[in-house]
């Protein structure tokens, strides 16, 4: 009966070396208080000078969604008081922002795409941080993060479900990681999302009343603040009441949202162009030069691999999410030459891996090389697939390179037909009984009986014997 409209607003933290309007360090980490110069205070006097470099990711973000860049950018001021900006402003863009309007395209749960227009994306200034766990009955300011750049990516309200916001910020992700521009880091708050959230009767061209959810810092956040939050508005409006525009914190523990105080809210921020910066015009030289080094981005790379890999539109969306995890893959489909073989195994043992141990792809301790050598084993028969499975882990727990470890562990599969054959024989004389039972058991039975004496051979030969083979010599030796 109800359809929910929502917009998100993405913060993502550019990763330049110096501020945005300072020479001040970004480097996460450092002792508080000891990055942040006068400049990024505001004191009386100083004078911010722009980061190109900023603008150089600003731009490329732009390019990559199809976005028109603006030649004339503004910054302006944005008046609040808040304890981690003791200056009283933030420095932003409001009329006259650097990126224009662009798109990006999602994947839908059933495998439609679906078009989503970004409205802008500015630069504008972080502030610094509140501290409230460290002293007691105190709250300590941390303003190293004041003036660290963020670029700031407004959507269009055009998301209809949690999982269409969580696909559309999956996809910003992608781009920004590809792009080099940030490192995207939910947990550290290198990407955090204010998600807007409305809902409207089905088949209505109206917007509902929205409310406002912020700072919310993972992906299985997001989605559940704004199921969470529909199903609050429903309720609302079912029980006949109306939805109030307000700014809520999303709950994970509860599981809830709630209104944030309204001191920490401010409407009016009378916004005005900041008098120490002037305009930046951005040449169309530039804009080139920022084209020029644009990497491969998600889509084309995705196309790219279901080309030259012969692998599924599917399996390519998982294999290319993550420009880290794309490279690996790569290297071990051309290293092995093996492109399905290489993405079930990137996608299964890999990927259950890394999740299991929550480590990044950079940290796995299989490299490529090894991926690709342990395939080359199962290519050639050495390995089958239990004994591969086995390799795996012991490449996983550092017991040496591959062919050591299938001569140390004596893995190599038994091709031999005499050697099984010898195994069989032995496995039926030890089952006499079941053996019998096989014998008086119509064919359709069979079939399913020799499950155990498979098993029982795999189980004797420590896993090495090549199944195909074991099947066929178990099938003739028990008719
Ligand atoms: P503000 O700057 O005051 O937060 P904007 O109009 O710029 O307001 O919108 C911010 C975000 O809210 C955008 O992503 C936009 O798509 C979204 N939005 C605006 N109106 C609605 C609505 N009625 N329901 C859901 N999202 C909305
Ligand atoms: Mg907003």
């Amino acid at each position: 009966m109800y359809e929910a409209v929502i917009g998100l607003e993405v913060h993502v933290q550019l990763s330049t070396a110096s501020k945005i309007f300072s020479g001040s360090s970004t480097a996460f980490g450092a002792e508080p208080n000891t990055q942040a110069s006068l400049i990024d205070l505001g004191m009386p006097g100083v004078l911010p000078v722009p980061n190109a470099k900023a603008f150089e990711m600003a731009i490329k973000f732009g390019l990559a969604i199809d976005a028109k860049i603006e030649q004339e950018s503004i910054f302006d001021r944005k008046n609040y008081f808040y304890p981690d900006l003791p200056k009283g402003y933030q420095i932003s863009q409001f009329e006259k922002p650097i990126v224009g309007p662009g798109r990006v395209t999602i994947t839908l749960d059933d495998g439609n795409t679906k078009t989503i227009n970004v409205t802008r994306a500015h630069l504008e200034e972080d502030a610094g941080k509140s501290i409230h766990d460290v002293f007691d009955g105190m709250t300590g300011i941390d303003l190293n993060r004041a003036g660290t750049p963020l670029l700031e990516i407004v959507s269009e309200p055009e998301l209809h479900s949690a999982r269409e916001a969580v696909a559309y910020l999956k996809v910003i992700h992608s781009i920004v990681r590809y792009l080099d521009i940030s490192d995207g880091n939910m947990a550290e708050g290198s990407m955090r999302c204010d998600c807007n959230v409305s809902v409207r009767p089905e088949g209505s061209e109206l917007l509902g009343t929205r409310t406002e959810i912020k700072n919310v810092n993972s992906f299985r956040f997001v989605e559940k603040a704004i199921d969470t939050e529909i199903h609050r508005q429903i309720e609302i409006l079912e029980d006949g009441g109306r939805v109030v525009q307000e700014t809520r914190l999303y709950d994970p523990d509860k599981d809830e949202t709630r209104p944030m105080r309204s001191k920490e809210e401010a409407n009016d921020y009378r916004y005005f162009p900041d008098p120490d910066l002037l305009p930046v015009f951005i040449d169309d030289s530039f804009i080139e030069t920022c084209r020029i080094k644009l990497p491969e981005l998600p889509d084309a790379r995705k196309a790219r691999y279901i080309a030259e890999y012969g692998i599924t539109d599917y399996d390519a969306s998982v294999l290319v999410a993550d420009r880290d995890l794309a490279d690996y893959f790569a290297e071990v489909a051309n290293m092995s030459g093996e492109g399905k073989l290489a993405a079930n195994w990137v996608m299964g043992s890999v990927l259950a891996e890394l999740n299991q141990a929550n480590l990044a792809i950079a940290e796995f301790p299989v490299s490529s090389r090894q991926l690709s050598d342990l395939l080359g084993r199962i290519k050639d028969d050495t390995l089958n697939s239990k004994t591969a499975k086995t390799v795996f882990e012991a490449l996983i727990t550092g017991d040496g390179e591959v062919d050591t470890i299938i001569e140390e562990q004596g893995l190599v599969q038994m091709t031999d037909t005499g050697a099984i054959e010898a195994v069989v024989d032995e496995v039926i004389s030890e089952n006499s009984h079941e053996v019998a039972n096989y014998r008086a058991a119509s064919s359709d039975k069979r079939s399913k009986m020799l499950g155990f004496f498979v098993g029982q051979v795999m189980k004797k030969s420590q896993g090495k014997a090549n199944p195909q083979a074991v099947n066929q010599i178990l099938a003739s030796k028990l008719t």
